[in-house]
């Protein structure tokens, strides 16, 4: 069975509330809530009660001297951490609910009590970093929910970030950790700046990064070879108990902040192969949770696709898709394959036999 964080308080206006003009606002959340229960596939599911994150669950990802000055400058106030990070009286309820509850989620599923899983969280996660809160993002959701999985017995937790943006933040937290694959497709160069080809792990990690950072105006058939290219053989050669996506929709062909051409179709088909693997490699498990995308069509549209594809057995695999005829996009993949044959942590190939 399907579980969802779905609830109003990611989109209330007493809880995360935007400056006006802030990208990053309540009817992100609102537009996905209203899509999922409109098209009835909310129903098919378990709502799971939104809790708090724990301090033991926030400080497997976050240093103590990070949570405490959030813990001092955040709760009942208004104010920035960064140029573009915003709190709100608020945020602090809302960020620790989103952590948690995607905690609460990913371990209900590693269990077998849920089948698959959505989290509808607000404020995203992916560029909180172990020690700094950036781009809209305070508490990692995601790592929170990897650590979790992991502290509960999971030996091997996958995040699929899909996000335009490199999620600098969950590669930051997991960069030593051989126990947590971290795999990013983005927009490259781009915000936040990282997410280089050769970023592939620290010295007791090596290839559990994966980065491939494509140009701008990439759509899908792009991103479904990146997939089939990189991500699937690594997934496959990597064995995980639990698969994580961090599930962004700002690739979106109209989405207001990047350059992308993702688009429904193109987000499904990144989710069909996921559920595919899952099947393959780790009972179906697999759980995603949002992070960015600021076009509402985009949003909407988005996680009812990645929904159906979780609510339904997995379908067989598509034939891999070819390389990009696009050259730079062509090279950014052939580049992040080189990379890690050159560190001696080779993606096979051969793994991607369907
Ligand atoms: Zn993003």
């Amino acid at each position: 069975m399907l579980g969802f964080v779905l609830d109003e308080m990611f989109d209330s206006a007493s809880g995360h509330r935007a400056p006006s003009g802030h990208p990053e606002r309540p009817a992100r959340a609102h537009a996905v809530r209203d899509a999922l229960v409109t098209a009835g596939i909310a129903d098919q599911g378990r709502r799971i009660v939104t809790r708090f994150a724990s301090d033991e669950e926030l400080s497997r990802v976050h240093g103590a001297g990070y949570l405490d000055d959030l813990i001092k400058r955040v709760p009942g106030h208004t104010g920035w951490l960064d140029a573009d990070t915003y709190f709100s009286p608020g945020t602090w309820d809302a960020a620790r609910s989103a952590a948690g509850s995607t905690c609460q989620l990913a371990t209900d599923v590693l269990d077998g009590a849920l089948g698959q899983g959505i989290s509808v969280v607000r404020p995203p996660g992916h560029h909180a970093t172990r020690d700094r809160a950036m781009g809209f993002c305070l508490l990692n959701n995601v790592a929170a929910a990897a650590a979790a999985a992991r502290a509960r017995g999971a030996a091997r937790v996958a995040i699929v970030d899909w996000d335009v943006h490199h999620g600098n933040g969950t590669q930051d937290i997991f960069w030593e950790d051989p126990s947590v694959l971290y795999l990013s497709v983005h927009q490259y160069p781009f915000y936040p700046g990282t997410g280089a080809p050769t970023e592939i792990g620290g010295a007791n990690a090596k290839g559990a990064t994966v980065n491939v950072g494509l140009p701008g105006g990439c759509g899908d058939l792009e991103f479904a070879a990146v997939f089939d290219h990189v991500f699937l053989p690594a997934l496959v050669a990597f064995k995980p108990d639990l698969l994580l996506v961090s599930a962004g929709f700002d690739a979106f062909e109209h989405d207001p902040l990047a350059g992308m051409r993702v688009t429904h179709n193109g987000f499904a088909a990144m989710a069909n192969r996921l559920r595919a693997v899952a099947d393959r490699i780790c009972g179906g498990r697999i759980v995603a949770v949002l992070e960015g995308g600021y076009d509402l069509d985009g949003l909407a549209g988005g996680m009812t696709r990645v929904l159906s594809s979780f609510a339904r057995p997995a379908e067989p695999l598509p034939p891999v898709a070819p390389l990009p005829t696009h050259p730079v996009a062509r090279a950014a993949i052939e580049g992040t394959l080189a990379a890690h044959a050159a560190a001696g942590v080779p993606i096979a190939e051969a793994a991607t036999s369907r």
